[in-house]
């Protein structure tokens, strides 16, 4: 048990490092939160063999090197995550049987990064990323090149916020486009190349990657008294807040809200990869606490994974009007967001080079809004001893 235990630590804490600091994961989502549930329950097991350095227990996420570090006021914090109806009807009893007047309300989790924002007297003193919930990194320089992101507040606010920053799909396409024109490996989602944005030394390239933000919480004392007057507040003082959300205090309605947000869900603008539901009032949120990683008054809804493993069978390589080859990966048959999906862009020969993709092996396949899906990495744990790929050396149209 320890010695399993101990092997589910290791292999999160490494994936955590891919994902959070080197923003290129190894594995999906999907699995990384099947293995993070299976050490959840071993620890709930056996508390006494819990490790020190059990991701359970810290927010994820690192400070790198290039960039100043910021000590955070207040601490930003994880969430918990639900995955069925009946976690979130766990949940509701939780929260009812302290305030049975209890309701909620209930947002889209944005698939971004977190962000803080310092005001003082009016003016944006400091942008920082989460990093591991205490100390972040100070990125203002780069957060002040994002459009929607006021400079000043009207009556000179002294105020700390906290939101997501995002790519909006039609921004990650154009900027994918431009690096396959001009040779460079693409980026596999949005949030990864909004993680590599945000991170950017030079300025200028974040100015032209057109980030954009959705803000939805006060950090520390409010004067707020509900999270629904905290968006109407900040929609005054020239923050973006996100228009689709419900009040309620009934889980059918809430759960009917979901549905309805999934079904939808590839027609919005940019990648969720929930709902969140966070109790409405913020004298209930205050007596309600956290735990040591995420507040008990929220908790996230995560959608059925818009990600598979599957195997690559062969590779066919297409020459498109312009000359460019593209190599499309003929896959083992998945369901993927509602559809089977049996093949699977790999984007150009330098994307197989520098993700190390090789026939036979077990990769992750994704689908983002009308993106034709695509193969994200290759999952290594599952590698064998498949060779790398041979590359066409002639024109394929004319063998
Ligand atoms: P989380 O996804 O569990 O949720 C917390 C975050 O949600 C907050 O920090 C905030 O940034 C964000 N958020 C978006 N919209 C929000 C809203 N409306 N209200 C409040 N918060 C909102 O975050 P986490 O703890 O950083 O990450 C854990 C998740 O990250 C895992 O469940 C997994 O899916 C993914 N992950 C994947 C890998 C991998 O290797 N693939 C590794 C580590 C983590």
């Amino acid at each position: 048990m320890e010695n399993r235990m101990k092997e589910l630590v290791a292999q999160l804490n490494r994936y955590a490092r891919e994902y959070y600091t080197e923003d290129n994961p190894s594995v999906s989502d999907a699995r990384y939160d099947k293995l993070y549930r299976e050490l959840v329950d071993l620890e709930q097991a056996h508390p006494d063999l819990i490790q020190a350095d059990s991701p359970t227990h810290r927010v994820g996420g690192l400070v790198l090197e290039g960039f100043e570090k910021y000590r955070h006021e207040y601490p930003l914090f994880s969430l918990q995550d639900a995955f069925s109806r009946e976690e979130l009807d766990d949940f509701d009893r939780r929260v009812k049987t302290e305030f049975p007047s209890a309701s909620y309300l209930a947002e889209l989790k944005i698939d971004g990064l977190s962000i803080s924002l310092t005001y003082v007297n009016g003016q944006l003193q400091i942008g920082a990323t989460r990093g591991d919930g205490t100390v972040g990194e100070n990125i203002t320089e780069n957060l002040k090149r994002i459009q929607d992101i006021p400079l000043s507040l009207p009556a000179g606010e002294t105020i700390t916020v906290r939101g997501e920053a995002y790519l909006p799909r039609t921004s990650f396409e154009a900027i994918n486009a431009k690096r396959r024109e001009e040779g460079q490996a693409e980026f596999a989602n949005p949030r990864n190349a909004a993680a590599g944005t945000l991170r950017q030394l030079d300025t200028a390239v974040v100015a032209q990657r057109k980030l954009a933000t959705f803000i939805y919480q006060e950090a520390g004392e409010t004067d707020f008294p509900t999270q629904e007057a905290v968006l109407e507040g900040f929609a005054k003082l020239g923050f973006v807040v996100n228009p689709r959300r419900i009040v309620t205090s009934s889980m059918d309605e809430i759960w009917d809200f979901i549905q309805a947000v999934q079904s939808d869900r590839d027609g919005l603008a940019y990648d969720i990869d929930g709902i969140v539901i966070k109790v409405n009032s913020l004298a209930m949120q205050e007596e309600l606490g956290f735990t040591v990683k995420a507040p008990r008054w929220a908790i996230a809804y995560k959608f059925p994974a818009e990600e598979k493993e599957a195997k690559i069978l062969s590779v066919d390589w297409t020459v498109g009007r312009t000359g460019v080859v593209t190599p499309t990966a003929n896959l083992t048959p998945v369901q993927l967001a509602g559809t089977t999906v049996s093949r699977a862009t790999l984007h150009n020969v330098d994307y197989i080079a520098d993700k190390d993709i090789r026939l036979e092996d077990t990769v992750v396949v994704y689908k983002a809004g009308d993106i034709i899906p695509a193969v994200l990495n290759v999952v290594m744990d599952k590698r064998k001893d498949q060779v790398p790929m041979e590359i066409p050396q002639t024109c394929p149209s004319l063998s």
